[in-house]
């Protein structure tokens, strides 16, 4: 059963004097537990995309999105304030990057964990804070009671980030978005807050959109993948398919500058990058934005964007190239 269906979401933000377009004519599904991965450079539309689903985006520097979203039967777009209200944190819930600025730092953990069940569920204060410390137990905090008690800046980052995840489990959201969930913890942090989530959603059955650069997030966690560059989707398939054997070659790209452990590299060896940087928003190349740094551009791609085609079953890929002769 489909959740979460975005399609033809487009995302624009208005500059002095000019208008930009983040995010081009997206469109995504998300199943009941599935995790779906959104993955791209900083800059390519990812959060974007995440933040419109929770109409998060920050108005009215961010002109009212196109296309549709919907949560379940519930359209997103454009709907009330108080319709967003019954749906964020009780059925669609949002984990960030950073929990330090997330957290309110003058409030103590227990009391915003409960202040989210106190909002969306009919418990009492005493009930709300017995649930936190269960919540905290679940995402194994160690003396989560103890815990309940502290502020943000007694944790460590990787205690905050398992907050973050309490707080949004708080509800047994249906869907979970976990924007570059892991990129301010160190590796070993890392791995254990993606076991963690992984472990959650066998549990609860929820679905997971993963939104990161980090092609081994990816890898560890994602059934579906979808790839974007400057705004738009580039490739999209199921995840050992795409990691396995990509073809549009700004993917080729990403999963070539991975560090690969065991490799032998000749001493004075680098390794492998994409060239140049993605372009700003407002200064978005003709044709392919992706012409400028691809070693396989043509003529045709200086003038003519490539559609995304179906290249395979539940594979597309949008580049003039035919998928075999990369
Ligand atoms: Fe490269 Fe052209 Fe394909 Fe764009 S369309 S990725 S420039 S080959």
């Amino acid at each position: 059963m489909t959740l979460l269906n975005i399609k033809n979401l487009s995302v624009n933000f208005a500059l002095p004097g000019r208008t930009v377009n983040a995010v081009q004519n997206i469109s995504l599904n998300i199943e009941e537990g599935q995790t779906v991965a959104l993955v791209g450079e900083s800059g390519s539309g990812k959060s974007a995309t995440a933040l419109s689903i929770l109409q998060l985006l920050p108005y009215p520097r961010a002109t009212h999105p196109q296309g549709s979203i919907t949560f379940k039967d519930t359209e997103l777009l454009g709907a009330r304030e108080d319709t967003l209200q019954k749906i964020r944190g009780r059925h669609i819930s949002m984990i960030f990057q950073d929990p330090m600025t997330s957290l309110n730092p003058v409030l103590t953990v227990g009391e915003q964990i409960a202040e989210t069940l106190l909002r969306h569920t009919a418990m009492n204060r005493r009930e709300a804070l017995q649930k936190s410390a269960d919540l905290l137990s679940r995402v194994e905090l160690p003396s989560p009671k103890e815990k309940l008690q502290y502020y943000p800046h007694q944790l460590s980052g990787g205690m905050r980030q398992r907050v973050m995840i309490a707080m949004a489990l708080a509800c047994a959201p249906r869907v979970l978005i976990a924007d570059e969930p892991t990129t301010a913890l160190d590796v070993l942090i890392q791995a254990q807050i993606l076991e963690l989530l992984e472990n959650l959603k066998k549990e609860t059955g929820m679905s997971i959109l993963i939104i990161t650069h980090d092609l081994g997030v990816v890898a560890e966690i994602a059934q579906r993948v979808l790839v974007m560059y400057a705004g738009e989707i580039v490739e999209s398939g199921p995840a050992k398919a795409l990691l396995k054997s990509p073809f549009h070659p700004y993917t080729k790209g990403l999963i070539a500058s991975i560090p690969k452990l065991g490799t032998k590299k000749r001493p004075g060896a680098r390794l492998e990058g994409i060239p140049g940087n993605i372009p700003s928003l407002d200064q978005r190349p003709s044709g392919c934005p992706f012409h400028p740094r691809c070693s396989w551009a043509m003529e045709i791609c200086k003038t003519q964007n490539p559609q995304l085609r179906m290249i395979e079953a539940q594979r597309q890929v949008s580049c003039h190239l035919e998928p075999g002769s990369l």
